[in-house]
Order: C-alpha cells, then sequence, then structure tokens
C-alpha cells in the first residue's frame, strides 16, 4: 500500500537549533540580554530586541552559513529514531524549511544543511529537502506542501500549524513542554517523537 506524503519542518522538529540562534541574536543585538527559556515566536523576538523583521531575518540567514554554526546544532531527542521508524513503514519524508536559501555557491545553507542531516543519519530516511528561497515570502511551507501532495505535516510553530489546517493538511504541532492542548480536530498535539509517530499512524489510518 503507498504512503502517504509526510512532511516535516526542520528546525525545532529535527535541528535544535533555536538555541544557538536566540544566543546568538541575543550577542549581537542586545548583548548580556536573555530570552531565558521562553519560547518566543519571530515577532515576539523582533519587539523585545527593538530590531526590524527584515534586519533580524537578514542577520539569521548570515548565521546559518557561519562556519561552526551547523556543529553546534544537536538532533531534537528521538527524532532519527522516529524518522527512521517511518520511513521503514515506507511513509516518503520531505523536510520543507524557513531556512532562507540566499545564497549559490558550494557553501550555499541547502548544501549545509543537508550535510548536517547526512553527518546526522538522516541521509537514507529522507526524500526530499527544500529550503525557501526568498525569506520573505511567509506561505513558502504551506504552498510547497500543498504542491508536493503532501498529506500530513509536522510543524513546531503554531500560526504555521494553523495555516497547514486551514489548507486542508493534517497537522502533528509539536509542542515539547507539553502545555498545550488540541487546536482542532485536524492537528494533533505531541510532546515527543514517539507520539509524534503515533500521531502520523493515527492520520493515515496505519
Ligand atoms: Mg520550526
Amino acid at each position: 500500500m503507498e504512503r502517504l506524503k509526510i512532511g516535516l519542518d526542520l528546525d525545532g522538529v529535527i535541528a535544535n537549533s533555536a538555541s544557538v540562534i536566540l544566543n546568538a541574536i541575543c550577542a549581537k543585538f542586545r548583548p548580556g540580554y536573555s530570552f531565558a527559556e521562553r519560547r518566543l515566536g519571530l515577532d515576539e523576538r523582533v519587539s523585545d530586541l527593538g530590531v526590524k523583521r527584515a534586519e533580524l531575518l537578514e542577520y539569521v540567514a548570515e548565521l546559518q552559513l557561519e562556519e561552526g554554526y551547523h556543529e553546534k546544532i544537536k538532533v531534537v531527542d528521538g527524532s532519527l529514531e522516529g524518522i527512521g521508524a517511518l520511513s521503514q513503514k515506507g511513509f516518503p519524508i520531505y523536510i520543507l524549511s524557513h531556512r532562507p536559501e540566499t545564497v549559490k555557491s558550494p557553501k550555499d545553507l541547502l548544501y549545509l544543511s543537508y550535510n548536517w542531516l547526512c553527518e546526522k543519519g538522516f541521509r537514507n530516511y529522507i526524500t526530499n529537502l527544500t529550503l525557501n528561497p526568498d525569506h520573505q515570502d511567509r506561505d513558502f511551507k504551506v504552498r510547497g506542501a500543498v504542491e508536493k501532495d503532501i498529506k500530513i505535516y509536522v510543524e513546531d510553530e503554531e500560526g504555521e500549524a494553523v495555516r497547514f489546517a486551514e489548507a486542508g493538511i493534517k497537522v502533528v504541532f509539536f509542542d515539547p513542554s507539553g502545555e498545550r492542548l488540541s487546536l482542532s480536530k485536524d492537528i494533533i498535539v505531541a510532546n515527543s517523537w514517539p507520539k509524534i509517530v503515533s500521531a502520523i499512524e493515527k492520520f493515515s489510518g496505519v
């Protein structure tokens, strides 16, 4: 039986990049300041730091190309095992990320991101990795998922999760804090990778 295509977010779902990025942007824009452990959306970070959204995005784009950046990023607990299990069950795995793919060189972000995934052991599990060519394009992930006929998407950002559901895609909303409640029947909240796998199986009727 052909399995449904699964879409995955990269940052926050597979790559534990938030703390690396937050530390770097604090050091750059407001030395000595800390976001503590609060989970903040981009717009809240922008207002906390008093910078322009475009300026912050530009800085994060450069940061992701810096030497040593990817080495600092750890894998989200259980993601390798979970994605391996889904792949073994025959689910095609697509990764769609807002990471701004702005540079076209051997050092570009697509290459660095794919390399990081390979180094962490994901190579054989992934059908496709797509990064956003224009970081101002906020609809990129949902539109890409619709175009690729992805039926279930795993996302850790609430606004994005709602947009996927509105586009008719089932969503597993990854909330490691375990604080959120289900947002609708098309969005299952999971606080760990084993629960993400169970939610995908439930949505797909496996
Ligand atoms: Mg994310």
